[in-house]
């Protein structure tokens, strides 16, 4: 077979974006050659998680009249986790991105948030942390669904980080749960408690880890995932997620 050159590679990729514009996976407009995945307006409308939140488990906090860095609920229980992190709230277009990956199996649309990620790596100071910990899904749905998004967050972080921090899949799922956001408060507790165990315990033993997970919904996920990480060892557990519902 001819070999074809590196320049008529990317004149035939160019003209076939051109031919058929890949469209935006928001609102299905076709994309302009700058743009990747979602188009200009759409990214705009990904609204960040701004100041002031709770540093805990990133709730906003209202703007004015807050003596503490802690909303209500961290204050009354107080979570296995130390500090949190997200970077987007989860509206209406997250909401969509992360449905056509999970569910349309689209992993390459995470790339809409690497520069997000990037920001996050480049803010923080990752000698913090030893290991990033994804937050696992049942074996089953991640073999029907090929991939553990949050196992790619965690790998697209890792990209961005000069420290040489490891993804561990140290967490594994014990049994099948239903979805959080659907169950009441109890049902929820019950639904998650012992729903995780870890994998290696020599491999946690005084480390500081960062749980990394797609959602942050209620908290409770990432909670348990810090319960056993500390129990197994862990010194110190802070999660990240992209999106703050
Ligand atoms: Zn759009
Ligand atoms: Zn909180």
């Amino acid at each position: 077979m001819l070999a074809l050159g590196k320049e008529f590679k990317l004149y035939v990729r160019t003209l076939a974006r051109l031919l058929y514009p890949p469209a935006c996976a928001i609102c299905r407009i076709p994309l302009l050659i700058e743009e990747n995945h979602v188009c200009n307006d759409c990214n705009d409308c990904i609204e960040a998680v701004h100041p002031p939140a709770c540093v805990r488990c990133t709730q906003p906090l209202p703007p004015y009249g807050q003596n503490s860095s802690l909303c209500q609920s961290c204050k009354s229980t107080r979570p296995h986790y130390t500090q949190g992190f997200t970077l987007v709230l989860y509206q209406e277009s997250t909401r969509t991105i992360f449905h056509q990956i999970k569910y349309g199996k689209k992993p390459w649309l995470l790339n809409i948030f690497s520069e997000r990620l990037k920001g996050f790596a480049s803010r923080l100071d990752m000698n913090h942390y030893d290991l990033f910990v994804p937050v696992p899904l049942d074996p089953k749905r991640e073999r029907d669904r090929g991939f553990n998004q949050s196992k790619l967050i965690a790998q697209i972080l890792k990209r961005y980080t000069k420290s040489p921090i490891r993804v561990e899949s140290v967490l594994m799922k014990k049994k099948k749960t239903n979805p959080q956001s659907r169950l009441r408060r109890l049902e929820r507790l019950d639904n998650l408690n012992n729903a995780f165990a870890v994998r290696n315990r020599k491999r946690l033993d005084g480390k500081r880890v960062l749980v990394v997970d797609d959602v942050f919904t209620t908290g409770s996920t990432v909670n348990e995932c810090a319960k056993e990480l500390k129990k197994a060892g862990a010194e110190r557990v802070d999660f990240l997620a992209i999106g703050r519902a």
